[in-house]
């Protein structure tokens, strides 16, 4: 394994889309390790903070560990790193463990919130730094800089200090130093947590697409949901040192297994009702209010009750009410811009969040106002 290029981000602003298309040879024939993390327990005064984690992460794979406060994503990355020490399990890298593998031998590039850059080096010696420690001939350094600058659009400001640079500028170059060694892993804690929301949808972007040019693995932590479902290949929830659902961002959204999983990814209805009907994995169910809907399941579910949940973009409105509606009233509707925020309450009493794109053919209702709601099936999901 080769030396570890620990680099932590400045904070960071500024960015633009950028293209994956100035990848040079060098950079494409990185092909990132295989991770497999085996029963991973890691205690603080008897407190589980990661408690016996197992992962399977392919070659090349964009993981995203997602979680509340406290759930042990960063303890997690803190293991791979070497930050911390395994109480028990194993970590293995290309099928090798690597517990007695000291971090900076661990040959991993990281990124993290709040590691400035080195403040008296211009951006090149910044991104040249793991190259020179790592003993690489000068031509290589001056090369494989150049190279990185490009693959992250900084070439411009090669000479510039950091206090020169915008924030979104300064995280870009702590990306290029954890790249520029060209690692088989990459981990990523909350790179982007301090920036506003649009510098951080865009340099999301950057980050999506660098995984693409360079192929490396890469673990990514964050609690903000919509990142996760952004730039991922896979999502491991996690909740109280425990993966709770890993899977492709849409099966996370679309199918939680969890009510917690269905709350923390994304807004949710949750609606109590009765099953009134199974075939296979389709149910029909009633709720509170009376209104009677299919619904698919992962799993026939042999209780009398069920909690489904219908996205709040999925759930229909009408001004007239129609075969397999349900009247609600607004209780408070919101004009976001692109979409209308709606919050109506069932004759049950249910209150029910509904998001819908702005239309000319739609003025927002009033509060006091009677609207008709409607879901098909394939709009929600009975949670297991
Ligand atoms: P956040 O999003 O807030 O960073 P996280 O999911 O990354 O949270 P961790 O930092 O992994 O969570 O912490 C998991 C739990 O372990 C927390 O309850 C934390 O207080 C505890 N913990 C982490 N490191 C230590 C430590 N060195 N000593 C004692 N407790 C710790």
């Amino acid at each position: 394994m080769g030396e570890t290029v620990a680099i932590r981000a400045g904070r960071s602003a500024g960015a633009s889309a950028r293209s994956s298309q100035v990848a040079d040879a060098s950079a494409r024939s990185v092909i990132g390790s295989r991770i497999a993390i085996r029963e991973a327990a890691k205690s603080f005064g008897g407190f589980h903070a990661v408690d016996r984690i197992s992962l399977d992460i392919e070659p090349g794979e964009f993981i995203t560990l997602l979680g509340p406060s406290g759930s042990g994503k960063t303890t997690l990355l803190n293991l791979l790193a070497g930050f911390q020490a395994l109480d028990s399990g194993e970590i293995l890298v290309d099928d090798r463990p690597i517990h007695n593998v000291p971090t900076h031998r661990r040959g991993f590039g990281m990124v993290f919130q709040s590691y400035a850059l080195f403040p008296n080096m211009t951006v090149t010696q910044n991104v040249a730094f793991p190259l020179r420690m790592a003993g690489v001939d000068r031509a290589t350094t001056e090369r494989r800089v150049a190279e990185t600058l490009e693959i992250m659009r900084l070439s411009d400001h090669a000479r510039k200090m950091p206090s020169q640079m915008s924030g979104g500028q300064q995280q870009r170059v702590a990306i290029a130093r954890a790249i520029v060694m060209r690692p088989r892993v990459v981990l990523m804690d909350e790179p982007l947590s301090a920036l506003d929301r649009r510098l951080r949808e865009s340099i999301q972007i950057e980050i999506r697409d660098l995984h693409q040019t360079i192929g490396s693995t890469i673990l990514f932590v964050t609690h903000d949901q919509g990142e996760a479902l952004t730039m991922s290949d896979r999502i491991a929830v996690l909740d109280a040192g425990k993966i709770v659902q890993i899977g492709r961002p849409a099966e996370i959204y679309r199918h939680p297994v969890n009510r917690f999983v269905a709350s923390f990814v994304g807004e949710s209805n949750l609606i109590e009702a009765d099953i009134v009907q199974k075939r296979g994995t389709t149910m029909t169910l009633r709720n509170r209010a009376g209104y009677v809907f299919n619904a698919e399941s992962r799993d026939a579910i042999d209780v009398g009750r069920a909690t489904v949940l219908v996205r709040p973009e999925r759930i229909a409105i009408s001004d007239e009410a129609n075969a397999g509606s349900a009247p609600v009233t607004v209780t408070s509707a919101l004009f976001l811009g692109e979409v209308l925020r709606i919050e109506a309450r069932m004759e049950g009493g249910e209150t029910l969040l509904i998001r819908c794109s702005d239309t000319a053919q739609r003025s927002l209702p009033a509060v006091g106002d009677t609207l008709h709601v409607s879901w098909g099936a394939d709009d929600c999901w009975v949670l297991s």
